[in-house]
């Protein structure tokens, strides 16, 4: 069983989303395992923005490739520049109000909150998925403003990154362990038989 990070961001708490998002996750067939609203500091984006030592870089370009799939060009053509501005955006944004983080847990976890999270950017995230559904945000609309891409939700992008990010979060203590028997449904051999 995989755990996995959530946290919807100050727009999603500001839009009166929480509810709307959780249900997502809840009917998905993963289960709640730890859940807060806390204030997040520049010190605690920072960290959990560089647990992963490339994402600089990777950030940077993902951003130009979109640009350039747009047939647009792109703000910078430093992937690492660009990340860097990324990075100071995003302090500002995650630390403008409280956040809900959270902690979800079942099978394949990861790529499950990826899936229903929808991609990065919400204009090209399909219909359907939380960022897709909510805002009309894009690249061009964030960096034409010097902004972060208020893109609602936060999802971590593999197993690793998320037992790091959860360790950051949240105390041991904080994480629930306990039955779900609605789980037997999804998961028992023998449900069926
Ligand atoms: P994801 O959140 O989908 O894993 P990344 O890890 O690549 O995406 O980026 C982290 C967050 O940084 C994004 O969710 C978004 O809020 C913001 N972001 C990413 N790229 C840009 C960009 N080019 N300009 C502004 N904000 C960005
Ligand atoms: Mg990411």
């Amino acid at each position: 069983m995989e755990k996995t990070l959530v946290v919807i961001k100050p727009d999603g708490v500001q839009r009166n989303l929480i509810g709307e998002i959780i249900r997502r996750f809840e009917q998905s067939g993963l289960k709640l395992v730890a859940l807060k609203m806390m204030q997040a500091d520049e010190n605690l984006v920072e960290k959990h923005y560089t647990i992963d030592p490339e994402w600089v870089e990777k950030v940077g370009k993902k951003s130009i490739e979109s640009y350039k799939k747009k047939g647009l060009t792109p703000p910078n053509d430093d992937p690492i520049a660009l990340g860097k501005d990324v990075l100071g955006r995003l302090k500002k944004y995650i630390t403008f109000g409280p956040v809900v983080p959270m902690v979800w847990q079942g099978s394949q976890a990861v790529e499950m909150v990826r899936k229903i999270c929808g991609s990065t950017e919400p204009l090209s995230a399909l219909l359907g998925t939380i960022r897709g559904d909510y805002t009309p945000e894009s690249y061009q609309l964030a960096d034409g403003d010097e902004r972060a891409i208020r893109n609602l939700v936060h999802a971590s992008g593999s197993a690793e990154e998320a037992e790091k990010e959860i360790e950051l979060w949240f105390e041991k203590k904080e994480i629930m362990e306990y039955r779900l028997f609605r789980d037997s449904i999804i998961y028992d051999k023998e449900w069926d038989v």
